[in-house]
């Protein structure tokens, strides 16, 4: 994505929103609403068995204007669904949570956001989740080595906060790809605009959009995109393959995530499971917020290079 993309401008302000399915209004409209009407047992029928896609039911699963913001930030990052969520923390914590559900490993870099090392290494450890962590996150041959059979991901952030180190992503992802286990990206610091983790080979791409995507200090926020290519199996990721009481329908022979939803199994996951049972939801004021926010990306981030690279050139005299 270059800095010029006249395709990221019209998508950052388009995407995910046809103005004539409400009212032709100009601006995506905040649905401030819980619930929405099932209008009769039949539609409601074809909602529950998801065969009406872009109908909702209660705003804990999913809500216009968040459905939006979503669809905005995935189609920016080129994957196949995303799940806002009310935090960069609860981005992070799901995606972890989703992949690595019932106990595992996770290889992670020690140089990441605070929060995040905290809770991999005093948290989700109770949760049975445990962390290896290496110094070098480019140091492939350390973390072939650290590879085990229950070795669900590797995560890592593309550029880290707060010593900006950059992660190959290709490399990583290839190595990840060879042993089986996908590469989950937080991108928060490079925003869609600067880099797009699933071009690159990434599988899950976490986001803090309190930072550079919602970009004006005025909402907390987060969200999860899903690149759906990678292959899941059914020794390493069971819970994609079991079977699924909320998408058991009559005459359906394989109601497991997968089977319902191919490509999109982690995603849908995810929602199903996480969002719609932990509940870490987002608003949909948070979510106009995060849209206005997003309209000015590719203006901002412009800036921030700009002023950067200045500030690098006049230290590079000193
Ligand atoms: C801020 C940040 C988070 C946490 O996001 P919140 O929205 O504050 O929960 C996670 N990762 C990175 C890289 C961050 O900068």
């Amino acid at each position: 994505m270059s800095l010029m993309s006249n395709e990221f401008d019209t998508k950052k302000i388009h995407s995910g929103y046809d103005p004539k399915n409400f009212g032709y209004s100009a601006t995506v409209p905040i649905f401030q609403s819980v619930a929405f009407d099932l209008e009769n047992t039949e539609r409601a029928d074809q909602i529950v068995r998801n065969e009406l896609p872009g109908s909702f039911m209660y705003s804990r699963v999913s809500n216009p204007t968040v459905d939006i913001f979503e669809k905005r930030i995935n189609d920016l990052d080129g994957g196949v669904g995303a799940v806002a969520v009310a935090s960069g923390m609860a981005a992070i914590t799901y995606a972890v949570l989703n992949v690595a559900e019932g106990g595992g490993r996770i290889i992670a870099p020690l140089d990441i956001y605070g929060a995040s090392l905290d809770e991999f290494r005093t948290l989700l450890p109770k949760y049975n989740i445990n962390f290896d962590f290496v110094e070098n996150i480019s140091d492939f041959d350390k973390i072939q080595e650290l590879i085990r059979p229950d070795t669900k991901a590797i995560y890592v952030e593309s550029v880290s906060n707060p010593i900006t180190n950059i992660a190959d992503i290709s490399q990583l992802a290839e190595l990840a790809h060879k042993n089986k286990i996908p590469l989950i990206v937080d991108n928060t610091f490079p925003t869609p605009y600067l880099f797009n983790p699933i071009k690159f080979g990434a599988d899950i791409v976490v986001y803090s959009s309190t930072k550079g995507i919602s970009g004006h200090g005025n909402v907390v926020s987060g969200i999860i995109v899903d690149g759906g290519k990678f292959e899941w199996t059914k020794e390493k990721f069971p819970q994609f393959f079991e079977p699924e009481l909320t998408l058991d329908e009559e005459g359906r022979e394989d109601s497991s995530f997968v089977g319902v939803f191919g490509k999109k199994a982690f995603i849908a996951h995810l929602r199903t499971k996480y969002l719609r049972l932990m509940g870490a939801v987002l608003n949909p004021f948070a979510a106009y917020l995060g849209l206005l926010g997003l309209e000015t990306l590719s203006e901002r981030i412009n800036k921030e290079v700009l002023t950067a690279l200045k500030i690098a050139q006049y230290f590079r005299k000193k």
